[in-house]
């Protein structure tokens, strides 16, 4: 299971990558040849009688090998990187389908930017390690291992051990230094993640902190997060300024000794001038990937911690699973069941809903009532299945929902939730949820029942109006008829407004329901409601208190019963 999913791109991909480093190792062959050909033009030039068209196939030589890196390093770029940009966009998609499976207690118990940071900055941390990280390690290996051959073998054995003598210095230093930079850029990225997050929040809940008039409060607040993220960043600046030149002071060590003793080497006759430029040539060469080293761990390791992180999430289980009873859209009548049902939330001790037995027919009209967190909106959550129920706990028409797809059970209830959400996109692809099976008509008709037409043909644009992620610039009782709306124009088996009334004014939310009532024959409805006025010609009332439907009846039956219905009853008519 665990790295499957590289595992299948790569399946798929492996001849890229193959091809890729082949092509990778061939341009840094190809690159090492340039210092040797280079030492050829010195020693003809050095020699006694200058053979000129030897200079000038040399010259051309040189010409060339510069012509073939640059063709191959195209080639293995495209191979290497390109595949790389392939595995970002194939993570990305995979992960995007994972998010839209997981369950609606996965998104309770993470934080938004966690998730957008998987989706964003890890998959870019595995791209850098499978693009830039592979062929800057493969380019290295190939290039200083290629040079330190051709030093020994074409030049000098003894010159090569004395001037790579500092390199395991550097290396060590490297590594070492590396090591608290990355200690300290972790705690950068803390930082900035506190600080995103808090940007984040502030413009989310803008609203409120200007309502609370904490404005100053939170300028002062963000300052010393700013100033804490200024602090690590110069802390991190100023170890990291020290590695390049103490690096650099090494590579001059290591040209020195080359320079004392070869030069001494050059004048005894043991090597040519030419060999000579050409020593200096690969030496040049080793320096950039062993600066190098620390740059490929850091992505190495950032790529592994990304991976192993974005396992653990690919490896979260939808809980909620598919039933097999694919029923077609309005196929399912409507008839709903709630037996002996309790339930707790997952990190939850208390009980949210507590021995529920209830009835529907087809056709009813059911209306709930109850104190806030009585367990209204969980009993829906479970027949929608955004939560599991046990298995023999709720049916429609007589099956478990357990048995249904998904899909079926949630394409035939329209469910207006509490708190609305809406694309950033017109308010007609808002009530089609961007499904273009519905007419113009039909959009039109649920716009009517929901009584928002009129308003809607007041704004500029009309249906093509844009409304805001959060639906800014609409009002809270605009919002929740466009929510209806969006419910009806699926012609559900059964509806549920949980509370999606409060907004609006009694005289409209009469005339929504009456509506309703015409046009949803012989489908069940359940209205979530705290006023009376939006339940009471309701064919049965429920009232919920601590998870249990403490009373039950008609209006008429729950007024003469004289108990909390009454009490509510009393309270909201003489407020009237
Ligand atoms: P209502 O819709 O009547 O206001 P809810 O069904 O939303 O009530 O809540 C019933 C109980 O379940 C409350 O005690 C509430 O705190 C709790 N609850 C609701 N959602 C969750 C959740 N996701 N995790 C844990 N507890 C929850």
């Amino acid at each position: 299971m665990k790295n499957r999913i590289i595992g299948d791109f790569l399946k798929k991909y492996w001849p890229h990558y193959t091809m890729g480093i082949i092509v990778l190792i061939l341009s840094a062959y190809i690159q090492t040849l340039s210092p040797k050909i280079l030492g050829n033009i010195i020693d003809e030039l050095d020699s006694k009688n200058i053979i000129e068209h030897q200079i000038i196939i040399n010259t051309g030589l040189l010409l060339l090998v510069a012509l073939a890196a640059f063709v191959t390093r195209f080639i293995w770029r495209y191979f290497i990187i390109g595949t790389a940009r392939n595995l970002e966009c194939y993570l990305r998609q995979k992960l995007f389908e994972h998010f839209q499976k997981l369950s609606v207690d996965f998104f309770n118990s993470r934080k938004t930017g966690d998730l957008v940071a998987y989706a964003v900055n890890d998959i870019n941390a595995v791209r850098m390690a499978f693009g830039p990280g592979l062929s800057l390690l493969v380019n290295g290996v190939g290039i200083s291992t290629i040079s330190a051959i051709a030093m020994v073998k074409s030049v000098n054995m003894r010159l090569t051990v004395l001037s790579l003598l500092p390199i395991p210095v550097i290396i060590f230093l490297i590594l070492k230094i590396g090591k608290i930079i990355r200690k300290r850029f972790r705690i950068v990225q803390e930082n900035f993640a506190s600080i995103s997050g808090r940007i984040q929040e502030n413009i989310s809940g803008i609203r409120v902190i200007k309502s609370y008039v904490q404005e100053d409060k939170e300028v002062l607040n963000f300052e010393e997060l700013n100033n804490k993220m200024k602090e690590s960043n110069i802390k991190m600046t100023r170890i990291s300024s020290i590695l390049s030149p103490l690096t650099k002071v090494c590579f001059g060590v290591s040209f020195m000794i080359n320079l004392i003793y070869g030069s001494s080497l050059v004048k005894t006759g043991v090597i040519t001038l030419g060999d000579f430029v050409a020593f200096n040539g690969y030496l040049t060469m080793i320096m950039q990937p062993i600066i190098s080293i620390g740059r490929v761990i850091n992505i190495f390791q950032r790529g592994m911690a990304s991976f192993k992180r974005l396992n653990e999430v690919f490896e979260v289980k939808p809980d909620i699973t598919d039933g097999v009873t694919d029923i077609q859209p309005n196929v399912i009548k409507g008839n709903i069941e709630f037996k002996n049902l309790n339930y707790t939330y997952l990190n939850s001790t208390e009980i949210a809903l507590n021995d529920i037995n209830l009835k529907i027919d087809k056709g009813q009209i059911i209306g709930i009532i109850g104190k806030t967190g009585s367990g209204k909106t969980t009993l829906m959550n479970l027949l929608l299945k955004l939560y599991n129920a046990e298995p023999g706990k709720i049916f429609i028409d007589g099956k478990d929902i357990n048995d249904f797809t998904l899909e079926t059970l949630r394409e035939n209830i329209g469910y207006v939730p509490q708190d609305n959400f809406f694309f950033s996109a017109t308010i007609q692809e808002n009530i089609k949820f961007f499904k273009d099976v519905y007419s113009d008509e039909e959009i039109e008709d649920a716009a009517r029942m929901s009584m928002i037409y009129d308003s809607i043909m007041e704004f500029p644009e009309k249906f093509e109006t844009i409304v805001g992620e959060r639906g800014v610039n609409l009002s809270g009782g605009q919002k929740q008829r466009i929510s209806i709306a969006r419910a009806i124009i699926k012609n559900p088996s059964i509806l549920i407004l949980d509370d999606a009334l409060s907004a609006v004014d009694t005289k409209t939310e009469e005339e929504i329901l009456k509506n309703l009532k015409t046009n949803l024959k012989e489908r069940t409805g359940i209205i979530i409601a705290n006023r009376i006025s939006a339940i009471m010609n309701a064919d049965l009332i429920l009232v919920m208190d601590h998870g249990r439907i403490i009373e039950r009846g008609t209006h008429e039956q729950l007024t003469n019963n004289q108990k909390l219905y009454y009490e509510l009853y009393k309270e909201q008519f003489n407020e009237e």
